[in-house]
């Protein structure tokens, strides 16, 4: 009998689905007739509320005019025009859109071009990785290996290249020893150059927030000198803004509040408004440039890499309309304030520590009490849902990503709950 078999799920002792029929701003309805607050985008990708109808609209005039045309050799007017508005809204030296389908195919593609950018000068010295604990970056096996090895499951490890991994500087409301942190973790990569100045290819990591390992966060100060240093040994930088793009942390991109600019940058998740599966790893000239030359000569220096749906047009007009409810509403300007203020209402709680917001993101560590009646995190999740609020604790930490139609009320009931549900 065909099932159907859920992502990250043991099914043996899974819960049966929550059955969703219908979802409006911030909320979905499940078939039953109970809603559910959405307050973690649906794993971060609803970006202005569930089925707005601009960008539904959208996809079904490209739908209805063209839907689907092979990426090599063709193009097509919804892919243009997002080249050129991402290009508005991306640093200037960032001009190169390589579209794919997901965001592990997004840094999939980084990693690979920043392997063979290398092999294409002939260096022969540059094949190692450097990257930050807690990272996540897909869940491909490129993905995995530039990510954490405590995020996956150790059964792959034989099959992911090596990657050495920073300490990263997790920070937090009222955290004193942040300075030092960030001075540990800077002389750790400072010490790892110097040992081999010519043998990183590339830095990958997320700016500002890491979200996988429990939407952990570090100052903007930190990854300008992170960079900065990296660039002081001509290591290539890749930004994963999977998660943080598209106004997540409160300006449009993570990178643009550390002032400095990647050679590569992964958008995916709320790229399309959080409605169809696209993404895009954008290049600057200089990466750029090393793959240009002759396809017959002897080192061919072609990417050689694309999918059946590269560039598709219904991604395209998504990501087009959710970009100008993105430029008219600027919604998420608004959130961080009122994330401050639910947490200061958090503060002081026995059960919690760790708070923190950055934009539109706020998360906080949680300890179950002894004998309490929530002493994991699938509990938790469950007696939020059984309140009617989908929040999903990654291990200890508690996170609310809210879509950016929330409103000052709705927040402050997912704050209410959490208070609830802790203090039971
Ligand atoms: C979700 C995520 C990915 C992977 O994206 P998928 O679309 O799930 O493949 C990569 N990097 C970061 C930072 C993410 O949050």
């Amino acid at each position: 009998m065909s099932n159907l078999w859920m992502p990250f799920t043991q099914m043996s002792s899974a819960p049966p689905p929550e059955f969703a029929e219908r979802g409006e701003g911030a909320w979905i309805h499940l078939k039953d007739g109970r809603k559910v607050f959405d307050a973690i985008s649906s794993w971060w990708v609803t970006l202005h509320g569930h089925a707005r109808p601009e960008i539904a609209q959208a996809i079904g005039a490209q739908a209805a005019k063209l839907e689907q045309v092979i990426a090599a050799g063709f193009t097509h007017e919804p892919a243009q025009q997002l080249v050129r508005r991402l290009g508005e809204k991306l640093p200037a030296s960032l001009e190169q859109v390589f579209f794919s389908d997901n965001g592990s195919t997004a840094v999939e593609v980084a990693v690979k071009m920043a392997w063979q950018y290398w092999r294409n000068q002939q260096d022969r010295n540059r094949t190692r990785f450097m990257s930050l604990q807690g990272g996540y970056h897909g869940d491909t096996l490129g993905a995995m290996s530039v990510g954490d090895p405590d995020l996956f499951n150790p059964v792959f490890e034989p099959l992911l290249f090596e990657c050495m991994r920073l300490p990263c500087p997790h920070t937090f409301l009222g955290d004193d020893d942040v300075q030092a942190k960030e001075e540990a973790a800077l002389a750790t990569a400072r010490v790892a150059l110097e040992a081999d100045p010519e043998g990183y290819a590339a830095l990958v990591l997320e700016p500002l927030i890491q979200g996988a390992a429990g939407m952990q966060m570090h100052r903007p100060q930190f990854v300008k000198e992170l960079v900065t240093l990296a660039k002081q040994y001509d290591v290539l930088v890749i930004f994963d803004e999977v998660m943080t793009g598209f106004g997540r942390t409160g300006t449009l991109f993570a990178g643009e509040q550390a002032g400095v600019e990647p050679d590569l940058l992964c958008l995916s998740k709320g790229l399309t408004g959080g409605t169809l599966p696209l993404s895009v790893t954008v290049a600057n000239q200089k990466v750029y440039e090393a793959f240009l030359g002759d396809q017959l000569g002897p080192n061919d220096p072609t990417f050689y890499h694309g999918h059946s749906y590269t560039a598709n047009p219904l991604g395209c007009a998504a990501a087009l309309a959710s970009l100008d409810i993105l430029e008219n509403e600027q919604h998420y300007k608004a959130i961080e304030p009122w994330h401050l203020s639910g947490l200061e209402r958090l503060k002081g709680h026995k059960r919690l520590e760790n708070l923190r917001a950055c934009g539109t993101v706020a998360a906080m560590e949680w300890r179950p009490a002894k004998g309490a009646k929530y002493n994991t995190a699938p509990e938790l999740k469950a007696a939020f849902l059984e309140r009617g609020f989908m929040l999903r604790p990654l291990g200890p930490s508690l996170y609310i990503i809210p879509p950016y139609c929330t409103t000052e009320a709705e927040l402050a009931a997912v704050y209410d709950v959490i208070e609830e549900v802790l203090s039971a």
